[in-house]
């Protein structure tokens, strides 16, 4: 059997680690199986790397040789091919694909785990040099080159990705204007008081915040940017623009092949497309949820590991389906840890066109709750209170409570107990939380 993928990201990795748990040797194990090979095509020069860790390499806290989640000898370990280069077509009839400036390779299973892509900066200027994206190592390298203290950035977009562009160029000394098109940060997940931390701590740092604020132009001078001009006419000088405006799953070969496409790959609670010998996981699949009965983007990294992990199993035969878990991600907002769990936000953002970086779907699904929340400035809790269970929380500052609310979240444990009390005027819901943690560790 002939397993193919395409990207080198985690989804596609955990699928090889997946085949790799069936059949460990390139030999199948039962009889009749053949031999199992594996070959991994992927057009990043940098091959696997934590894309989420591109954040602290910007700001200088990590080594771009801390990015690497795998050792040369793991993925040696894995036993596939390594192809660089990059799958321009995907022939179905033939089971075969056709690379950029290389021989064509066969398949008789195929992932599609090829991400996504940030969302291009569409106003004149912006081919400019020093107009930057976030999408992978070689953009970090290449804003790291063009940092200089002292000189100065504007930055364009709403959620993390943009926030840590923002950190990254503070932290190289530079001065740096933030463009929201919105009267807050990411108002689709945060709510008014948890924005206006973020905001208020960047003051702090010295950014300076402009709302509703929409680039129309990048000017420049000699091919390098400039400056930027303003809707309301407003026109700043700067030596960088960044921007991180959204993202867009790369769905190209999917759609060229005649796969079934919405907004992502659409596939089964098994990983599968609507052809049986082709799978999609990661960024790039809007997944089936049995739960729900909705097709989901997730944008993140543990729903893409965890997706190519089960695109694995599907691919070498045993019938495993994805049970989605709530999306968890903890990240740092303007130097404030901050944990996200579940559902939590509103629905539309005006700042964002499409879904972020590091952001879920599920997290902007209007939820049926009521809200209780708690907390003074940096150690903020907020949790979202469905009939029986919690649906969501966000912990920003102090995160001790973020393993069991995580754990009560996922779990759907049942908190008719607490619900009342949680959701009293004034209501201490911290020590509630930890009290019904502590009382659910005996009870087990
Ligand atoms: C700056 C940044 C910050 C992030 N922060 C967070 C965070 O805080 N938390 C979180 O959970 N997630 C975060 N994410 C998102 C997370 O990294 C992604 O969800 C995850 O990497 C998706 O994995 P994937 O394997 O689906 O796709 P990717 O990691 O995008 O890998 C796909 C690979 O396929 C390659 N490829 C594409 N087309 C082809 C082709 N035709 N031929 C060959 N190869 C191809 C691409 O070059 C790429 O290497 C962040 C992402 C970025 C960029």
């Amino acid at each position: 059997m002939n397993y193919v993928i395409i990207g080198s990201g985690v989804a596609g990795i955990a699928a090889i680690e997946a085949i790799r748990s069936i059949y460990p040797s390139p030999f199948g194990r039962g009889q009749g199986e053949g031999d199992v090979e594996i070959t991994l095509i992927g057009d990043d020069p940098h091959g696997f790397y934590s894309r989420p860790g591109l954040a602290y390499y910007l700001t200088g806290e990590l080594h771009d040789k801390a990015l690497f989640p795998r050792t040369a000898d793991d993925l040696r370990k894995l036993n596939f091919h390594y192809v660089k280069g990059r799958v321009t077509r995907i022939l179905r009839d033939q089971h075969t694909l056709e690379l950029a400036g290389q021989a064509p390779l066969s398949y008789d299973r195929l992932l599609i785990a090829v991400g996504a892509q940030a969302l291009p900066l569409e106003v004149p200027g912006a081919n400019l040099e020093g107009v930057l994206k976030l999408d992978h190592m070689q953009d970090a390298k290449r804003i790291l080159k063009h940092a200089r203290r002292g000189k100065s950035a504007v930055v364009v977009g709403g959620g993390i990705t943009a926030l840590e562009l923002v950190e990254g160029f503070v932290s190289r000394g530079m001065k740096v204007h933030y463009l929201l098109r919105g009267d807050r940060y990411w108002s689709n997940v945060l709510d008014e008081q948890e924005s206006r931390i973020v905001e208020q701590r960047l003051r702090e740092e010295g950014v300076t915040l402009h709302h509703h604020a929409e680039a129309i132009e990048v000017t420049g001078r000699n091919g390098r940017v400039s400056g930027i001009r303003l809707l309301n006419g407003q026109q700043l000088k700067c030596d960088l623009v960044a921007y991180a405006i959204g993202i867009r799953p790369r769905v190209d070969l999917a759609k060229q092949a005649g796969l079934a496409i919405d907004r992502g790959i659409l596939v089964n609670e098994y990983l599968q497309t609507n052809d049986p010998d082709i799978f999609a996981a990661g960024d790039v699949a809007q997944a089936y949820d049995p739960m729900t009965g909705r097709s989901i983007l997730d944008s993140l990294w543990g729903p893409a590991r965890q997706q190519g992990h089960t695109a694995g199993l599907n691919m070498a035969g045993r019938k495993t389906a994805y049970i989605k878990s709530p999306p968890f991600n903890v990240t740092r907002l303007a130097g404030l840890t901050t944990t996200i769990i579940g559902t939590v936000g509103r629905g539309r953002d005006e700042d964002l066109v499409g879904i972020a970086r590091g952001d879920s779907e599920t997290w902007r699904q209007l939820p049926d709750s009521m809200v209780a929340q708690t907390g003074f400035e940096v150690n903020r809790l907020r949790l979202l209170v469905g009939e029986k269970t919690l649906l969501g929380a966000i912990v920003m500052g102090d995160q001790k409570l973020s393993f069991p609310l995580e754990k009560i979240i996922s779990g759907n444990m049942d908190i008719s107990p607490i619900r009342e009390r949680l959701l009293a005027p004034k209501a201490r819901i911290g020590d509630i939380v930890a009290e019904f943690w502590a009382g659910a560790n005996i009870r087990h």
